[in-house]
């Protein structure tokens, strides 16, 4: 799997640190010690009364019977993956202070294309790449903008600039619209 820019390297830790915390800090507020797999159980019996990083953190600590990867992040058409990574996605999503609406959701689906990547089309994980960092420092596209990245992915982005030197979507536009 092709290695990511450093930029999305940091965020995905970042992202990794949120959810391992969330897990730690659940964990340490149950009463009586409970074993890790019934502890991720439960959550996911009610995936909508957590917060994303929590039902992510489930996800991770359980093993997917049928292919034997993290539950959820097996390959694409393993059925019992294919259910549980849904469940990632009834998590709570609630904006951080001072980000625009909308930001937690996109941060979210975002990391989730990128800790699950061999599950999603390139164009998707590659643009996603691009996107993580930014959504964490909570910047957001436009619909232009975002029309505007999505029209330069289908005709193939520029060959030879490193997009992840983009500090704001505006940015990234104008370096994926470049014309050699
Ligand atoms: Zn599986």
């Amino acid at each position: 799997m092709a290695s990511l820019p450093p930029r999305t390297e940091r965020a995905l830790a970042e992202i990794q640190a949120r959810i391992d915390g969330a897990w730690d800090d659940y964990r340490s507020q149950r009463a009586s010690p409970a074993d890790d797999v019934e502890l991720a159980r439960s959550i996911l019996e009610r995936p909508n009364e957590h917060d994303w990083p929590l039902v992510d953190a489930a996800l991770d600590r359980l093993v997917c019977t049928e292919c034997g990867s993290r539950l959820g992040a097996g390959p694409r058409g393993c059925p019992e993956c294919d259910f549980a990574d849904g469940f990632r996605f009834a998590g709570r999503e609630i904006d951080r202070p001072g980000v625009p609406p909308g930001n937690e959701h996109a941060t979210r689906v975002s990391s989730a294309v990128l800790r699950t990547r061999h599950r999603w089309p390139g164009a998707v994980v590659r643009g996603n790449e691009l996107f993580l960092p930014l959504f964490l420092e909570g910047q957001m596209p436009t619909r232009e903008e975002q029309e505007r990245f999505d029209a330069a992915v289908k005709r193939g982005l520029p060959a030879g600039i490193d997009f992840s030197r983009a500090g704001t979507f505006a940015e990234l536009v104008e370096l994926a619209s470049h014309r050699a």
